[in-house]
């Protein structure tokens, strides 16, 4: 058996050496990306070579197109260090990039690879960039060596229109730079609406030129409560978003076929608007910015009109700054403690004629009288609204859209009612949940477990609704809100690889979807991680194990695996794995009770050490 293990190792060894004599031609690349395309058709043979000075042909007088040639150039620069030139034209030897409209699939393309040249055919510029990405994705990290592209047809188009992924920015600030980051990494998962969460309890995140208190007080609270503790850091902490930082960052998302779809959270998470301007509130203040979690009491006064000016001159600057059609005005996790109490809004309860009823209290139609207010608002200004799903409660304004976070009854409900839903239940896609079961060695976060295989199964259309009805879940969308993600590198860890699940989720039909074939995909998308220096987490990369037993022989079959086949070395004796301990090939068969340890070598690093006390049946 060991002498067998040895002459397999060996044999692997020598075809692995020819292969490396043989590849030195060209590195191929891989279509087999994330997300997965729709239709890939191989040709028999064929490739195209990517060489330095290889034309990307992009329309005249197509700025949009212009920018798509030079993505694509600076993707194929980053990944394999060669030099396109992009160029004008309609046709020719090299890459292509044109469109051909198609109403039905604006954000769907054919990539075709002949080994005369490449051509990129989208729906639209959004369908070109799309299929850019999957070009980029396909492609080998490589220096110095040829690239060949094999000849392929792929026919590629998205699910949902609606591809979302939300930052929570209120919580914790966070830069310029790392908001384009976040942008980025959408755009590499083929999302095309960044969530932007900018006002909490805890801090105010966007200039409003007529409320300058806003930020100049409502962005800073004094300090922040340290982990799941009661105390607290003593250090101020805040930054907010000029009005010109904000429109560079709809202009970079615009770049990347992302629209930027800001929130103000209103009449609750407002304490940061409270502190600034203690008027606004049923009691009068004093308010302070909070330093700690939770939902605050305190909210916006329903029964004072300035409370509806103040919706007024904020929404107004924000639909100058932010050109998308949806503006979320939350509406989430407002308790109406104040309410019940407050003269002013028992005074306009009474002028409205509201009255509870069954279904509802008094002052939850009171709420829905100031989102009612923000709808008419905003659809005087030619925008929709997007409202987290308690804006069920006390009746939903006229034409919103809800984003289903309490779980899925609440689109389910919306659904019904004809109004477009976005599904986000927090029990599939909070990414601020734990990814792993096993969190003693993960950094703090808010609590859950949503691993990745998780992530990736939910399907956001549920059977309970008619084929009619379904037609009303638009996207869905995954947050990362960030009461314990202080920095973005944490935020990128929470987002990847989660996130390649989402995209898979938003982009690829229900029966293409596997979560096997997923993994398999994953080292590929892992590469361009590490190109990009994101901080990813690494639990699928681990080592998983089965174990078999067999009781009359009295051994313990044991088989390793990793999502990339990488080497894996053993010990038994409870020694800590390394390069040098014996090189797993086949199936252990253990005869005596032991420890047993694992690490997976990859040229990047190793895996987590696998531990295991195994006893024998
Ligand atoms: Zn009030």
């Amino acid at each position: 058996m060991k002498l067998k293990e040895k002459l397999s190792g060996l044999i692997g060894l020598s075809v692995a050496g020819l292969m490396m004599f043989s590849c030195t031609e060209a590195k191929e690349a891989n279509y087999q990306i994330i997300p997965m395309p729709l239709d890939i058709q191989m040709a028999e043979k064929g490739k195209f070579v990517l060489a330095e000075g290889t034309p990307v042909i992009y329309p005249e007088g197509n700025d949009k197109m212009q920018n798509n040639a030079n993505f694509l150039a600076e993707y194929v620069k980053e990944k394999t260090g060669i030099t396109l030139s992009p160029t004008t034209g309609n046709e020719g030897k090299g890459i292509v990039l044109k469109v051909e409209e198609n109403k039905d699939k604006p954000e769907g393309y054919t990539l075709k690879v002949t080994a005369n040249n490449v051509t990129i055919c989208g729906g639209s510029e959004a369908g070109v960039f799309y299929g850019i990405q999957t070009l980029r994705k396909a492609l080998p990290v490589v220096q110095g060596e040829k690239v060949a592209l094999p000849a392929v047809e792929i026919n590629d188009a998205p699910r949902f229109n609606y591809r979302g992924g939300m930052l929570d920015v209120a919580r914790h600030y966070c830069t310029l730079d790392s908001v384009k980051r976040f942008i980025d990494i959408l755009a590499m998962h083929n999302i095309n609406r960044f969530h932007w969460h900018l006002s909490e309890d805890q801090g105010w995140r966007i200039e409003i030129k007529s409320r300058p208190l806003l930020t100049e007080k409502g962005s800073m609270r004094a300090e922040t409560i340290i982990g799941r503790t009661d105390k607290y850091d003593g250090k101020p902490h805040g930054g907010f978003f000029t009005q010109e930082e904000a429109r560079e960052i709809v202009a970079y998302a615009a770049d990347r076929y992302i629209t930027v779809i800001p929130e103000i959270d209103m009449p609750g998470h407002m304490l940061s608007a409270l502190h600034a301007y203690p008027e606004l509130g049923c009691t009068g203040g004093p308010y302070e910015v909070w330093c700690h979690w939770g939902v605050s009491k305190d909210v916006l006064c329903a029964g004072n009109d300035a409370t509806l000016k103040f919706i007024e001159d904020v929404l107004g600057e924000i639909v100058e700054i932010f050109p998308s059609e949806y503006i979320h005005v939350g509406g989430d996790e407002c308790p109406k403690t104040r309410w019940e109490s407050c003269p002013k809004c028992q005074a306009r309860i009474k002028a409205l004629g509201i009255k509870g009823d069954e279904k509802h209290t008094a002052e939850q139609y009171l709420q829905s009288f100031i989102i009612n207010h923000a709808e008419k608002f905003l659809n005087s200004k030619g925008r929709q609204i997007i409202g987290w799903d308690e804006i069920l409660e006390g009746g939903l304004a006229p034409n919103a859209t809800v984003m289903s976070w309490r779980g899925e009854e609440g689109g389910i409900e919306a659904a019904r009612q004809k109004h477009n839903v976005i599904m986000t239940p927090h029990t599939y896609l909070y990414f601020d949940y734990y990814q792993t079961y096993d969190i003693k060695n993960e950094p703090l976060a808010i609590g859950g477990r949503l691993p990745l295989e998780r992530v990736y199964n939910y399907d956001p259309v549920p059977k309970v609704l008619s084929p009619e009805e379904q037609k009303y879940i638009v996207g869905v969308q995954a947050n990362l809100w960030t009461e314990y993600i202080s920095t973005f590198r944490y935020a990128e860890y929470m987002l990847l690889p989660r996130l390649a699940a989402l995209s898979e989720i938003q982009w690829c039909s229900a029966d293409k979807k596997n979560y096997e074939c997923f993994l398999s995909r994953l080292p590929r998308m892992a590469q361009l991680y590490d190109l990009k220096q994101y901080n990813y987490a690494t639990h699928a990369f681990d080592i998983t194990r089965t174990l078999v037993p067999d009781s009359t022989e009295h051994t313990l079959k044991v088989a390793f695996k990793t999502i990339d086949n990488c080497p894996i070395h053993y010990t038994i004796d409870g020694t800590e794995p390394t390069a040098s301990s014996p090189l797993y090939t086949d199936t252990l068969m253990i005869k005596e009770a032991c420890t047993l340890s694992a690490v997976g070598i990859r040229p990047n690093g190793k895996t987590r050490i696998f531990t295991e006390e195994v006893k024998i049946p």
